[in-house]
C-alpha cells in the first residue's frame, strides 16, 4: 500500500496542536524536533516537518498528499489544493491596524498610504475589492513596528488577541479574513481510502472535543423532565441505581451551552453530575 506524506508546521503556533491531533487519531509516531521526516509505526503515513509557508506548494506538487496549515498561507500563496476538513484550532484574523492616533478613519482613507504586510497578495485582493489603491509594502516580519520607525501608515497582520498591536499603540481598523488550521490535500490524492480513513478519525476526535459525557442521578418522578433536556448521541442511557426510585442517566452534552444545561439540570432535578472529556466519537 502507498505510504501518505502528511506536512505539517516544524516549529510554531500549529505544532503543538497537530501534533497533539494526529496523536489523538490514534497515530504512533516520534515527534523529533530535528528531523524532517517522521514515520508512523501503525499507519501508513510519514509526516514531514515544514516550515508553514512551505506546506501549500508542497501539497499542491504532490511532495506532500495532505497538509496542516493556516488559512492565511494558503490564500496567500495561490495554490491549488483541496480543503478537507476545517480544525478548529490556529484561529486569528488577517487585520489592518493603524496607530492610535492616526488620521485615517475609514478603509477610503487609506488610499494613497503605505501599509506594511507578510501577506501581500491577500491585502492587494481586499484593496482591489473596495476600490482602493495604496501603497503596499511587503517585508517579512516584525510587522506592527513598521508605524513606529516611520515606514508606513497602517499594516495588515494576523492579530489573535489583539494584546501586539495595543502594546505597540496601534488599533484594529478593518477585518480582511478570519483564518484557522486547516487539513489541505492535493487534488490527485483527496479521494483516497487512506485519505477518508484519517479524516473519520480527525472528525470523531473533533467531534469529541466539542462534547462532554455526563453521568448523573434522578428520582424516577423527575426523569422525563432531565431526559427532555438531554439530546445524547441518539437517546440518554438510563440504568436502576441500587436505591429504590433513583436511576442514574448516562449521556452527552454539547460543550457550547454546557454551563447552562447543567444549571438546567440541576432545576429539573438531577443531583450528583460527573462529567467527563471523550477521547472519540464514532458515529
Ligand atoms: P514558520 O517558521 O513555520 O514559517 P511562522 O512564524 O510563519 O512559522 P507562526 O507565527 O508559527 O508562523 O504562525 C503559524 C500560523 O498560526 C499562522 O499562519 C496562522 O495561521 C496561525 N496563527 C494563529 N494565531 C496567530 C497570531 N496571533 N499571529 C500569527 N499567527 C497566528
Ligand atoms: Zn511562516
Amino acid at each position: 500500500m502507498k505510504t501518505l506524506k502528511i506536512a505539517i508546521q516544524k516549529s510554531g503556533r500549529l505544532n503543538e496542536k497537530s501534533v497533539e491531533l494526529l496523536k489523538n487519531c490514534g497515530l504512533n509516531f516520534e515527534n523529533y524536533k530535528s528531523s524532517l521526516i517522521s514515520p508512523v509505526s501503525n499507519f501508513p503515513l510519514e509526516i514531514l516537518f515544514l516550515r508553514d509557508d512551505d506546506i501549500p506548494e508542497y501539497v499542491q506538487d504532490g511532495i506532500a498528499d495532505l497538509g496542516i496549515v493556516g488559512e492565511n498561507v494558503i490564500q496567500e500563496t495561490e495554490v491549488e489544493v483541496s480543503y478537507l476538513q476545517r480544525l478548529g484550532f490556529g484561529k486569528c484574523s488577517l487585520k489592518i491596524a493603524v496607530p492610535n492616533n492616526s488620521d485615517i478613519n475609514s478603509l477610503a482613507d487609506l488610499h494613497g498610504k503605505a501599509i506594511a504586510t507578510t501577506y501581500p497578495a491577500i491585502l492587494g485582493k481586499f484593496l482591489k475589492q473596495q476600490n482602493i489603491t495604496s501603497d503596499i509594502r511587503t517585508i517579512s516580519g516584525s510587522v506592527e513596528i513598521s508605524p513606529g520607525l516611520g515606514l508606513s501608515d497602517a499594516i495588515c497582520d494576523l492579530v489573535s488577541t489583539g494584546g501586539t498591536l495595543k502594546s505597540n499603540g496601534l488599533k484594529p481598523f478593518a477585518d480582511v479574513m478570519s483564518s484557522e488550521a486547516v487539513l489541505i490535500g492535493s487534488k490527485a490524492i483527496a479521494e483516497s481510502n487512506l485519505v477518508l480513513e484519517l479524516i473519520q478519525r480527525i472528525q470523531s476526535v473533533l467531534r469529541a472535543k466539542e462534547t462532554k459525557y455526563v453521568v448523573l442521578n434522578v428520582e424516577k418522578q423527575n426523569l422525563a423532565a432531565v431526559t427532555a433536556l438531554l439530546p445524547g448521541v441518539k437517546s440518554p442511557s438510563v440504568v436502576p441505581l441500587a436505591e429504590e426510585g433513583w436511576v442514574a442517566v448516562h449521556t452527552v452534552i454539547p460543550e457550547r451551552d454546557f454551563w447552562d444545561r447543567i444549571s438546567q439540570l440541576k432545576q429539573a432535578g438531577a443531583q450528583g453530575i460527573v462529567v467527563m472529556p471523550i477521547e472519540k466519537i464514532i458515529l
